[in-house]
């Protein structure tokens, strides 16, 4: 039912979730793409949800890795990079555009944020996981006011939201814990009113605060999670993962050639494959879905006609289903009499540097 928690602004209408990921906004023919997905789900009142431009996350995090080491040079130049390409995507949209000169001149205020902060870390020659949020949210803040920038001239009634007045996380830099309750009263209170208006809200994914309104994130990949959470603060019809393959497949398409598409898939099983290392969603997208029983779908933004996955309580049962893999895990298997009723035997220093 579309029923809310005591004392929640009514969600209103239903409405959708559509989430962009980092190639679905790579760059101006992605993001042009997009808009025009956008367009073809107006009258479902989507809220939009956005990446980073593909690359940018991880370019960001090597800054401020080269910066607290030291290395500002490299750092700086890290930043200007990344500063040109973001303008060249705004002229390319919207050059000809009366917006242009605002956008490009936050975006710039935003590049001039990120040299200070990599001028701040180098100096500190330390960084912690607060000043790492702090580095890496800044591809969502980037992106997002560019995509609502390209929708409004491509004539959509697109708003910009900061993501962090409703993404309310802990403490836990790095890997924000979302308030469920919190998010709840701030997406009603900041994202219905402006569908009611009939205005598409465009926020960043990945990104949140704290209650004090210092800046966090989700975790890597955690814009398929902020995605899910929006949507059950909302009370969505529908949750859909917009990326660059036609949904979840039988197994990682860069790992095996053939991989197949799965049309319908149960939530339990999807649950598992992401977190066993199917990349196409991040491990927690699923259990807000799950919660207010809001489907989720994944489909391929270059071929937006096609069927992609469903995602339910209720997808026919087959033996198996698909094949995730994780790279980089290394498994150990200790045995040692020992061991017997020796509780925190693990944590001992000495099996600890067996470990390392
Ligand atoms: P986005 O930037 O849109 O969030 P990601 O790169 O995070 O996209 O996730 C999509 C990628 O997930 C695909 O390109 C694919 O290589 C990988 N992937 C891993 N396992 C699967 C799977 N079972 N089905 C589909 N894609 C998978
Ligand atoms: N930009 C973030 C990342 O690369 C979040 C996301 O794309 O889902 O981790
Ligand atoms: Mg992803």
């Amino acid at each position: 039912g579309r029923h809310g928690a005591v004392g929640l602004e009514p969600a209103g209408s239903p409405m959708i979730v559509c989430k962009f990921g980092g190639t679905s906004v790579g760059d101006s023919a992605a993001i042009a793409r997009t808009v025009g997905i956008v367009r073809s789900k107006l009258e479902r009142e989507p809220v939009v949800v956005v990446s980073a431009l593909a690359g940018t996350t991880n370019r960001l995090i090597e800054l401020a890795e080269h910066a607290a080491k030291g290395d500002l040079i490299v750092a700086l130049a890290i930043c200007e990079e990344l500063r040109a390409r973001h303008l060249a995507t705004i002229t390319e949209l919207i050059g000809d555009h009366a917006s242009h000169d605002d956008v490009a001149a936050e975006t710039g205020a935003m590049f001039d944020e990120l040299a200070h902060l990599a001028e701040a870390l180098s100096v500190l020659a330390h960084l912690t996981p607060r000043s790492h949020d702090a580095v890496a949210s800044m591809g969502e803040r980037l992106s997002a006011p560019i995509v609502a920038a390209a929708m409004a001239k491509a004539g959509l009634p697109a708003v910009f939201v900061d993501a962090r007045r409703v993404m309310i996380t802990s403490e836990d830099f790095g890997r924000g814990e979302p308030l469920t309750d919190d998010i709840a009263i701030a997406c009603r209170a900041a994202l219905a009113p402006l569908l009611r208006e009939g205005k598409v809200p465009v926020l960043g994914g990945y990104i949140g605060s704290t209650r004090a309104g210092v800046t966090t994130t989700l975790g890597r990949g955690g814009s398929d999670y902020s995605a899910s959470l929006f949507g059950a603060a909302m009370d969505a019809e529908a949750i859909e993962i917009w990326t660059d393959v036609d949904g979840m497949l039988t197994a990682d398409p860069r790992v095996v050639s053939g991989a197949q598409l799965i049309g319908h898939i149960r939530f339990d099983e999807a649950a598992e494959l992401a977190n066993f290392g199917a990349k196409v969603l991040h491990p927690s997208t699923i259990a807000p879905a799950v919660k207010k029983g809001i489907p989720v779908f994944v489909f391929n933004s270059r071929k937006p006609e096609g069927t992609g996955t469903r995602i339910t309580f209720d997808a026919p049962r087959t033996p198996v289903r698909a094949i995730a893999g994780k790279t980089r895990t290394v498994v150990v298997k200790i045995r040692s009499p020992r061991m017997l009723a020796t509780p925190g035997a693990n944590a001992d220093a000495k099996v600890k540097h067996w470990l390392e």
